[in-house]
Parts: C-alpha cells; sequence; structure tokens
C-alpha cells in the first residue's frame, strides 16, 4: 500500500525551485554580480550550436555581445580591429585630439585582414644596429627601407636577417643600410588594391617573407608577412558593415566643440557614437542626443550612463539606440566612495532592462564583468551586450606598452576619471571631459585610479575564449541562444537564487593549500 502520505502529495510537489529575477531583485536591496547564482536547466544542444548574436543598438546586430570600452589603456584601432573580427565591437576613446580619434576610426573602417598597416620602417641612412634593435624590441629583421624612412615614402628595399646575419660583428654595426639591403628591382612587390587571396598566392610563390604594397608611384603602403600567411587564418563572424568593411564607435562628449570632433568621425565612417559620461541624465545629452539625429540620421546614438528607470525614460525619449549602464561598478572605479552616487550593477542592468524593451532599447552592461561568469549574468538580467575595460586591458591590441613588475608581465590600466587620465595633455592634446569640466572645475576630483593588469595575450585568441565559455555557460542554463536566455528570465522560467557570504566562498577555490589558475 506504500505510504499514502507520500502518495498523496507527490502530484502536488513543486518543480520549480529559486526565485525569477523579478522575485530577486525585488527582494534584494540592490544586487551585484556576485550576490547572486543561476540554476541550471536542461541540456538538448550541444554547446558549440548556442547562438551568440545579439543587438548592439536598434539598428547593429553583432554575432558575439562584447564590447570593448572607450578607455584610453583599452581601446584604439587594434583593439577595435581585434573585437569587431572577433565579432564584438570596439568603441574607440576619446582622450584624444579629434583628428586622432578620426584617424584610428579610419584605421578600423580601412583594415585589411592579413596587410600589416603600420610596419616598421627604416631610411637607407639607418644601420645595421638599428636592425639589431628592431629585432631585439620586435621580434622580426624583415625591415621595409623606404626614402624617408616612412610609411607612405618611396620604396627603395628589404632588409632581411639574411642581408645583415653575417655582418652583425661589431666593427660592422654602423653600416648603413642603403649598402647591405635588397634593392627594390629586385623585390617581389604587389600593386595597391590586391586583394587578400591574390596577395596570399603572391607571397606564397615567391618565396619571400615579407610583401611590400605599393602605390602606383611605388610609395610604400603595407605588408605581408610570411609568418602572417602560414598563421592566418579567417574571421567568420567579423561584425562588418554593409560595404564589407569593420564596424566601429567612437565616445564623445557633450559639449559643443564635440559637434566638430563627431563631424570628423562621421567623415571617418564610425558606425555608432557613445555619449560618454558617467551620469548621462542630463540636458546636455538630451540636446546631444537630439542634434544628432537631426545632422547624421544614419548614426546610432548609445546614451548614457544611466542606472535608473527615470534616466532611462529622458534618454529613451530623447531618441537613443541603446544605453550603457553602470555607475560606480567599474574595476577602477571610485565613484561611489567619492560622490555616494552609483547603484550595485545587478539590479541597476535588470531595472533598466526591463523598462527599456517596452521601448525596442538594447541594454549595455558596462563595468564590473570580471569572468565569463559575469558576462552570462548581465546577459541572464537582460542586457544585450557587456562592455568590458579590466578584461581586456591585458591583452596585447591594448595601448600601451607591457612592463615588468617582480617578474609579472603587466600592461597600464587607468580610469578615465583617475587624475593621471584627466592630466593628459601630452602630444594627444587636450584634456579629458568625462569625469572633469574645465571650465567648471576649478579642482579636479578624481572618480578613478590607475594601475596595472597582468598580460594576456592576444584579443585575437581572448576574445573567441569568452565566447567559447559563453556558450557552454547557456547550454548549462538550456538556452540555445541569447534571445532565448532573455526570454526565459521574463517568462520567469530561468530561476535564480541568492548567494550569501558562505555560499560566495563555497563558489570559489578553497582549501587548498596553493594552485594556478589558468584560464585558457
Ligand atoms: P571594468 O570593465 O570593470 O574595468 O570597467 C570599465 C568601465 O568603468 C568603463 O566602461 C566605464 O564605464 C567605467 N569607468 C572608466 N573610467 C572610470 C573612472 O575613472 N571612474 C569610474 N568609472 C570609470
Amino acid at each position: 500500500m506504500g505510504d499514502p502520505l507520500q502518495l498523496n502529495h507527490i502530484d502536488m510537489l513543486s518543480l520549480e525551485d529559486g526565485m525569477t529575477a523579478k522575485e530577486m531583485i525585488e527582494k534584494g536591496n540592490g544586487l551585484t554580480y556576485n550576490d547572486f547564482i543561476i540554476l541550471p536547466g536542461f541540456i538538448d544542444f550541444a554547446a558549440d550550436n548556442v547562438d551568440l548574436s545579439s543587438r548592439l543598438t536598434k539598428r547593429i546586430t553583432l554575432k558575439a555581445p562584447l564590447v570593448s570600452s572607450p578607455m584610453d589603456t583599452v581601446t584604439e584601432s587594434d583593439m577595435a580591429i581585434a573585437m569587431a573580427l572577433c565579432g564584438g565591437i570596439g568603441i574607440i576613446h576619446h582622450n584624444c585630439l579629434p583628428e586622432y580619434q578620426a584617424n584610428e576610426v579610419l584605421k578600423v573602417k580601412k583594415y585589411k585582414h592579413g596587410f600589416i598597416r603600420d610596419p616598421v620602417v627604416l631610411s637607407p641612412n639607418n644601420t645595421i644596429a638599428d636592425v639589431v634593435k628592431v629585432k631585439k624590441e620586435h621580434g622580426f629583421s624583415g625591415v621595409p627601407v623606404t626614402e624617408n624612412g616612412k610609411l607612405g615614402g618611396r620604396l627603395l628595399g628589404i632588409v632581411t636577417s639574411r642581408d645583415i646575419d653575417f655582418l652583425d660583428s661589431k666593427d660592422k654595426q654602423d653600416t648603413k643600410l642603403d649598402t647591405v639591403m635588397t634593392k627594390f628591382e629586385d623585390l617581389i612587390t604587389a600593386k595597391a588594391g590586391v586583394t587578400l587571396a591574390e596577395a596570399n598566392s603572391i607571397l606564397e610563390k615567391s618565396k619571400k617573407g615579407k610583401l611590400p604594397i605599393v602605390s602606383p608611384q611605388g610609395n610604400l603602403l603595407s605588408l605581408m608577412a610570411r609568418t602572417d600567411l602560414k598563421k592566418s587564418k579567417s574571421y567568420p563572424i567579423a561584425s562588418k558593415d554593409d560595404n564589407k568593411q569593420l564596424i566601429v564607435g567612437a565616445a564623445i562628449g557633450t559639449r559643443d566643440e564635440d559637434k566638430h570632433r563627431l563631424q570628423l568621425l562621421a567623415q571617418a565612417g564610425v558606425d555608432v557614437v557613445v555619449l560618454d559620461s558617467s551620469q548621462g541624465n542630463s540636458i546636455y545629452q538630451i540636446e546631444m542626443i537630439k542634434y544628432i539625429k537631426k545632422t547624421y540620421p544614419n548614426l546610432q546614438i548609445i546614451g548614457g550612463n544611466v542606472v535608473t528607470i527615470k534616466q532611462a525614460k529622458n534618454l529613451i525619449d530623447a531618441g537613443v539606440d541603446a544605453l550603457r549602464v553602470g555607475m560606480g561598478s567599474g574595476s577602477i572605479c571610485i565613484t561611489q566612495e567619492v560622490m555616494a552616487v552609483g547603484r550595485p550593477q545587478a539590479t541597476a542592468v535588470y531595472k533598466v532592462a526591463e523598462y527599456a524593451r517596452h521601448f525596442d532599447v538594447p541594454i549595455i552592461a558596462d563595468g564590473g564583468i570580471q569572468s565569463i561568469g559575469y558576462i552570462i549574468k548581465a546577459l541572464s538580467l537582460g542586457a544585450s551586450t557587456v562592455m568590458m575595460g579590466s578584461l581586456l586591458a591585458g591583452t596585447s591590441e591594448a595601448p600601451g606598452e607591457y612592463f615588468f613588475s617582480d617578474g609579472v608581465r603587466l600592461k597600464k590600466y587607468r580610469g578615465m576619471g583617475s587624475l593621471e587620465a584627466m592630466d593628459r595633455k601630452d602630444a594627444m592634446g587636450s584634456a579629458m571631459n568625462r569625469y572633469f569640466h574645465s571650465e567648471v572645475d576649478k579642482l579636479k576630483v578624481a572618480q578613478g585610479v590607475s594601475g596595472s593588469i597582468v598580460d594576456k595575450g592576444s584579443a585575437l585568441r581572448f576574445v573567441p575564449y569568452l565566447q567559447c565559455g559563453l556558450r557552454h555557460g547557456c547550454q548549462d542554463i538550456g538556452a540555445k541562444s541569447l534571445f532565448l536566455l532573455r526570454s526565459m528570465m521574463y517568462t520567469g522560467e530561468l530561476r535564480f537564487e541568492m548567494r550569501s557570504h558562505s555560499a560566495q566562498l563555497e563558489g570559489n577555490v578553497h582549501g587548498l593549500f596553493s594552485y594556478e589558475k589558468r584560464l585558457f
């Protein structure tokens, strides 16, 4: 007969576990990503089949929901190219002269995969010692020689290790390249406009190490390297516009002079502008949005930053195509400490996304993304994409040189509201304006810090690693696409649970004497 109590109640047992995002956010008093966990779902598909496509703005869809932050230690053209090749997008910072920023945008738009756009170039008056130095610093010794020693100058020859390998004794170091280089007439070159496939085939047949691309006048335009050819692979999910050029964003401020900056950026072909403000709910931003909509109707506008529904409403009403959400959650950020204003990021993302979806405005969760898990959490609370600073700042594509400290290879990473960034008035020009308004503020109040971050290798490897992890996370949740992930959250199918302090400790490595945390 069995236990009648058990039989009677078995049908009534609820399979529902955890709580919905709405219940969780309403229960918690301002949640961070660390405060909660997502409960696993049912797997009936392979991780490889997870579709990571997601909208950046109303009109731009990315194949990967990843955006690099407009910070001067994160995104210039190299990062923006890497992000776009991997299916995301980079936003070029504006802590520089408008002309410099526009040129960085142009470099992305003009990028041709496989071509080295800024090769090291020497002049005929340089010496073997200079080539040895290049080899030491960059690891290669095949260097084009032009009349003026610059890219764009008339190509006179190439110096390679084979030209100098018997001449690197001390007494030969002063020998001018003019006398040792392989001269132009003996080089195999390709003409401007050559396609990647054509250039590859010429390089393959030539058996040479380098292929210079020259203009009809014989000026050096770019270079291809045999070593790159061997490792060159295609980027099938690259983010491209209708002309098959990579897409790119750029940040601007909301002052009158930013209209000139915007004009240069638009001429360079920028696809989307980010109105870069830590508190975006201002009359200045609303007016700028209206101005851009009227003057450049094809340009997509990302407004922000916002963390409340009221802030979001004003910018949505003004016409933004996406919103950037986050105040005080960035790794280098001291805004909450100094200004006492902001919001824990998980709550901010959920609240703004929940409001903005009624107007079809996608959300970018900006700041505080420390790992793949944080990306999944942001997306599972309604964000369409995430914006990252610290996670990308250690890659080789981030601006700045590596340096060593205690044997660790590092790169500088700083907040755009750090005193160091606000003071930037070097060769690049004017001061930054996101956190400092020179006409109003007599004294600067820092809202960010300056520090360093560990080497992560190339973004071309790191970003695909992030995507791979995202696919596995979605698989565990049972969401075959990011679109599905969001709908599961809004229907309540996606279940969450709060994490106590001890639960957070349990979720991290514990109880080991020592360990190595290698991620990929
Ligand atoms: P991370 O990914 O956690 O390093 O955060 C990057 C984000 O922090 C950026 O996209 C900005 O929104 C924000 N941010 C950048 N500089 C500062 C600063 O100096 N103070 C506060 N927030 C900043």
